[in-house]
């Protein structure tokens, strides 16, 4: 039988120490403050940098990671979800990459499996789109300005849509 996806995310991730975890600094729409406080999460876990966005520890982790797991994953950040997919955009359309292998080692197995890559980069597109929805428009403008090294061009695909 095939893995899901999240059997297979929990155990390479693991394996990998969540090492996108690290200086990752996601960035908290407005609506995402809003969940993220409902569920008990403290203010002081956000920072301001132009856009708002989560903080890291001294070392560098995520201040939301607990014992290498994430402590929110089932209302993380966008871009969390996203991963390993990010984006940027192109002409007025968004621009879906992947990263590369050599940083992210769940890329290699989804890439084995075509119905598990498809169906996270559907799950990526729909996130990435809300981002865009409901992050300030400044605030984004921010975000693309941010440099993300070692990924490769997936596809472009309109602001809004169905799935791809
Ligand atoms: S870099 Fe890739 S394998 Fe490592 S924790 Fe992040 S998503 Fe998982
Ligand atoms: S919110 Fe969770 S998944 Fe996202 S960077 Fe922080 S610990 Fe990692």
């Amino acid at each position: 039988m095939k893995r899901s996806w999240t059997c297979l995310a929990e155990e390479v991730c693991r394996s990998c120490g969540g090492e996108c975890c690290r200086d990752a600094h996601p960035p908290i729409s407005p609506q995402r403050r809003s969940i993220l406080l409902s569920i008990g999460c403290p203010d002081t876990v956000f920072e301001d940098a132009g856009y708002t966005r989560l903080k890291c520890r001294p070392g560098g982790m995520c201040v939301m990671c607990r014992d290498g797991r994430c402590a929110i994953h089932d209302h993380k950040p966008e871009t969390c979800v996203s991963g390993p997919f990010t984006f940027d955009r192109k002409d007025g359309m968004i621009a879906i990459y992947v990263k590369k292998e050599e940083i992210c080692p769940l890329v290699r197995y989804l890439k084995e499996d075509p119905g598990l890559y498809r169906e996270q980069m559907r799950v990526a597109v729909d996130h990435i789109r809300r981002l865009f929805s409901d992050l300030p428009p400044g605030e984004m403008e921010i975000v693309l300005s941010i440099p993300e090294p070692a990924t490769d061009l997936v596809t472009v695909l309109p602001l809004e849509g169905g799935a791809p």
